[in-house]
C-alpha cells in the first residue's frame, strides 16, 4: 500500500479508537536532488542530434547529453500519449495501472504514483501539461501539488479534434519557471511537457521544408529555458512518450503499430552535477533503403534514414523502458523502488548494469477498429514481434524492421503474454462526463467491444494503407473529391466505422445532408450504440427539419449514456426551433444534473425561463452561463430583459448599457432601456438614449416615438 495511504488509514483508526488523539504527523524531510523531468511528445530518438540526426536542430538536448547519459535504445511502454505517460509515472506497464487508451479512463486510485511517493518523502511537487490528453480529469495528477492543465470547459467543447487542444509550450514553461523560482520547503519534483512535435505541425522560420524538425528545434528551445531554471545539482530527465511514424511502415503518427519509429525513444538523464566527457561509441552504418511512400503521404517531410551515431558524456546500449523512469528517481530521492522498472543510477554511474527484456504494446487498434492489439519485447538487439503471429526482428541487420521473421515459440513470448494479460479486456471507461466529452471532441471512440483472442483478429499491419488512405482523404480540401474517395473506402471496408464517419462528414461539408444522415444511420445499424453517430445523426436530423427522429435519435443517446451532455444538448435545439419553453426546461435540467456547468444548456435554460416568466430562476442561470463562458453574445441583453421584468430598474440599466457597449450596431439594448426608464418616469436617464437613436435614424418604433416625444421634445 502506497505510504500516504497508510497514514490516512492510520490517523482515521487512531482518531476512532484512541481516547487521545495521535500527535500530529511532522512532515518528512527530503533530502534527495531537485528533480526535473521533461518529456517532449511524439519526439523520436533519430530526430534529435545527440542521437545521430545531422539535419537536427537540438542544441539543448546535445548538451544535455554531453553532460549526461543517453540511453540507445529507450522504449516507450506504449506508442500513445495517456499509456506511456501512465507508465512513466507509475512505473508500471499498462496491464498493471490499466490506461491502456488515450482518455475515457481513469487512474485508480491504488495504483501508486511517482509524485504521491515523492510528495510524502517530503518533495515539492508540479506538472505543467501542454495537451488535454493528459489533463487532470484522467487521474494522473494525484501526488502533485500543483497541477497546471489549463483547459477551459468552453475550449474543450469547441475542439475539433482532442489531439489539437494543446497549450503553447511557451506558457508550460513559463507557468512552471514561475513555480520553480517559488521557494518551499524541501527539494522540488518538476515534471514538464511539451507537445510542439505532436500533429498538427505548426511551421517554424527556417523549417520551411521540413516541419517535424521544425517542430522538434522549437521544443529544444523551450527545453533551453527550462534548464536555466534548475541548479546543475538538479537530476534532469528529458524523455518522450512515443516516437512518430513518419510514414515508416505507412504510418504517419502513433497508435497503430509498435515499430522502432513509434516505441523507440530520446532519453538523456543528467545526474545532480553532472558527467565529464566520455568517448563516443562508433558509428553504426544508418539505413539507406528509401522510405516506401504510401498514398497520401506529406510532401513536404524529409524521410530519409538518419545514423545511428550518439554523442553523449556516456552512452548505454542495453534496452531500457519508460517504467523505469519512476525507479531511477526514487532512487535519487532515497525511496525504494517499485513497479514493473528498474534504477538506471549504475547505468549512469557506469556501475555493472543489467535489465530484463522491455516491452512495448498498443490496444488502440482493438479498442479503435477492432483488429489486434499488437506487443514488442526487446532485449539487446532482438525485437520480438506479438501480434495474431509472432515475428522475429534483428534490428543488428534490419534496424528498419523490414525483414520480420515468422516464428512459433520464443523464449521472450512468455514475458510478452505475461504482460499483456488477458487480451479481451476492454479499457475500464469513465462513466461520468469526462469520458463522453471526450468522444464529443470527436476523438474516435471505442467500439462495441470484442472478446475475441488475439489470432482471430485482423493484423492492424495489413490495414496501413487503407487507414493511410482514409486520413488523406480526411485531410482533402475538396469534399466531392473525397466524398468519392470514402464512398471507395466504405466499399472495401465495410466494417471501417471510421471510414463511413468520414464519409458521412464529407458528405454533410459537400452539402449532400440528407447522404449524409442515411450514411451515419448505415453506422447505427452495425453499431448502435455508438455515441458520436447518434449525436451527428440528430444534428443532421435538425438540418432536415426531421424533428421526429432527431428527438428520438437525441433520446437514445440519452438512454446509451445519460451522463453524455451531448444527448441533451442536441435535444434541446429542436424545442428550441419549436419553441416550447417547457421542453426546453425540461431537457436542460436534466443536462445540467449532467453537466452542470455547460453554458449552452444553462444560456437556453435562461432564455426559456424568461418565456415562462420565471425570472429570479432565469437571471441565476444566464450567470452561470456567462460565468461558464458561454459564447452567447446576448446573455446580457437577456439578463436586462429579465431585472427590467422584475422591476429591478437600475440593474436593468446596467445590462442593457453593458450589452450596448459591446454591440454598438444593436440598438436593441438602447431601445429596451430607453422604453424602460422613460416608463419608470426616469427621463433624465432616458432622454440621451432617445436623442441617440433618433439621431441614428430609429423613429420608426411608436414606443421610442412616444417615449422621446414625452422625455425629449418638451
Ligand atoms: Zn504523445
Amino acid at each position: 500500500m502506497p505510504r500516504t495511504a497508510c497514514m490516512v488509514l492510520a490517523l482515521a483508526l487512531g482518531c476512532s479508537s484512541s481516547p487521545t488523539p495521535p500527535p500530529p504527523a511532522l512532515a518528512p524531510v527530503a533530502t534527495g536532488p531537485d528533480v526535473l523531468l521533461v518529456t517532449i511528445d511524439t519526439l523520436r530518438a533519430d530526430r534529435v542530434g545527440a542521437y545521430g540526426d545531422s539535419l537536427a536542430s537540438t542544441p539543448q538536448l546535445d548538451s544535455l547529453a554531453a553532460r549526461g547519459v543517453l540511453f540507445r535504445e529507450a522504449i516507450a511502454a506504449a506508442p500513445l500519449t495517456l499509456p506511456s505517460h501512465a507508465s512513466m509515472l507509475t512505473g508500471l506497464y499498462p496491464l498493471g495501472h490499466g490506461m491502456r487508451d488515450n482518455g475515457g479512463l481513469r487512474l485508480a486510485a491504488e495504483v501508486p504514483t511517482l509524485a504521491s511517493e515523492l510528495s510524502a518523502a517530503g518533495y515539492r511537487t508540479g506538472a505543467f501539461v501542454s495537451a488535454y490528453v493528459l489533463d487532470a480529469a484522467w487521474g494522473l495528477d494525484r501526488g502533485f501539488d500543483r497541477y497546471h492543465a489549463p483547459f477551459h470547459p468552453q475550449e474543450v467543447a469547441d475542439a475539433h479534434a482532442f489531439g489539437e487542444l494543446e497549450v503553447a509550450g511557451a506558457d508550460t514553461v513559463n507557468a512552471a519557471l514561475a513555480w520553480l523560482r517559488q521557494s518551499g520547503d524541501g527539494p522540488s519534483f518538476c515534471w514538464v511537457h511539451l507537445y510542439d512535435p505532436h500533429t498538427p505541425w505548426a511551421e517554424h522560420p527556417g523549417w520551411q521544408g521540413d516541419p517535424y524538425r521544425g517542430e522538434v528545434a522549437f521544443a529544444d528551445g523551450l527545453l533551453g529555458r527550462l534548464l536555466a531554471g534548475v541548479e546543475d545539482q538538479a537530476l534532469v530527465i528529458v524523455t518522450a512518450d512515443h516516437g512518430e511514424g513518419l510514414w515508416e511502415h505507412g504510418e504517419r503518427e502513433h497508435g497503430l503499430l509498435v515499430t522502432r519509429a513509434t516505441t523507440r525513444v530520446p532519453l538523456v538523464i543528467r545526474p545532480p552535477g553532472g558527467l565529464e566527457g566520455h568517448a563516443a561509441p562508433p558509428e553504426r552504418p544508418g539505413d539507406d533503403r528509401a522510405t516506401r511512400r504510401p498514398p497520401g503521404v506529406d510532401a513536404e517531410l524529409d524521410l530519409k534514414p538518419v545514423p545511428d551515431a550518439p554523442r553523449a558524456a556516456r552512452v548505454v546500449e542495453i534496452p531500457v523502458s519508460g517504467v523505469d523512469v519512476p525507479a531511477t528517481i526514487a532512487d535519487y530521492a532515497g525511496l525504494s523502488p517499485w513497479g514493473d522498472g528498474v534504477s538506471l543510477r549504475p547505468a549512469i554511474e557506469g556501475l555493472p548494469f543489467e535489465r530484463a527484456p522491455v516491452y512495448s504494446e498498443t490496444f488502440f487498434p482493438r479498442f479503435h477498429y477492432g483488429w489486434s492489439e499488437l506487443a514488442v519485447v526487446q532485449q539487446g538487439r532482438t525485437r520480438l514481434r506479438v501480434g495474431p503471429e509472432l515475428a522475429l526482428i534483428d534490428l543488428e541487420a534490419d534496424p528498419s524492421e523490414l525483414e520480420l521473421v515468422a516464428v512459433t515459440e520464443h523464449p521472450l513470448l512468455a514475458a510478452a503474454l505475461a504482460w499483456l494479460g488477458d487480451a479481451s479486456t476492454s479499457p475500464a471507461v469513465l462513466t461520468a462526463a469526462d469520458a463522453e466529452r471526450l468522444a464529443a471532441l470527436g476523438y474516435v471512440e471505442p467500439i462495441e467491444p470484442t472478446a475475441k483472442a488475439r489470432g482471430a483478429l485482423v493484423d492492424p499491419r495489413a490495414k496501413v494503407e487503407i487507414l493511410a488512405r482514409l486520413h488523406a482523404l480526411e485531410a482533402t480540401s475538396d469534399p466531392e473529391a473525397a466524398v468519392a474517395g470514402l464512398q471507395a473506402i466504405v466499399r472495401d471496408e465495410p466494417e471501417l466505422v471510421d471510414g463511413r464517419m468520414a464519409l458521412a462528414l464529407a458528405l454533410a461539408s459537400a452539402g449532400r445532408v440528407a447522404e449524409a444522415l442515411d450514411a451515419t444511420l448505415a453506422i447505427l445499424e452495425r453499431q448502435p450504440r455508438h455515441t458520436m453517430a447518434l449525436s451527428n445523426a440528430a444534428a443532421l436530423c435538425r438540418k432536415l427539419g426531421r424533428r421526429e427522429l432527431g428527438i428520438e435519435l437525441a433520446q437514445r443517446l440519452q438512454a446509451v449514456n445519460p451522463q453524455d451532455p451531448r444527448g441533451y444538448r442536441v435535444e434541446i435545439t429542436f424545442w428550441v426551433d419549436a419553441e416550447q419553453p417547457d421542453e426546453v426546461v425540461r431537457v436542460a435540467e436534466a443536462g445540467l444534473a449532467v453537466e452542470p456547468e455547460d453554458p449552452q444548456l444553462l444560456y437556453l435554460y435562461g432564455l426559456a425561463l424568461i418565456f415562462l416568466e420565471r425570472y429570479p430562476q432565469a437571471l441565476e442561470a444566464l450567470d452561470r452561463a456567462a460565468r461558464a463562458g458561454s459564447r452567447a453574445g446576448d446573455i446580457q441583453l437577456y439578463q436586462g430583459t429579465a431585472h427590467d421584468r422584475l422591476g429591478q430598474v437600475d440593474e436593468a440599466y446596467a445590462a442593457y448599457l453593458a450589452y450596448s457597449r459591446t454591440h454598438p450596431d444593436d440598438l436593441r439594448g438602447v431601445a429596451s432601456s430607453a422604453w424602460m426608464l422613460y416608463k419608470a418616469d426616469d427621463c433624465a436617464r432616458a432622454g440621451p438614449l432617445l436623442v441617440n437613436m433618433v439621431e441614428r435614424g430609429h423613429r420608426s418604433d411608436p414606443r421610442i416615438r412616444e417615449a422621446y416625444q414625452a422625455c425629449v421634445e418638451p
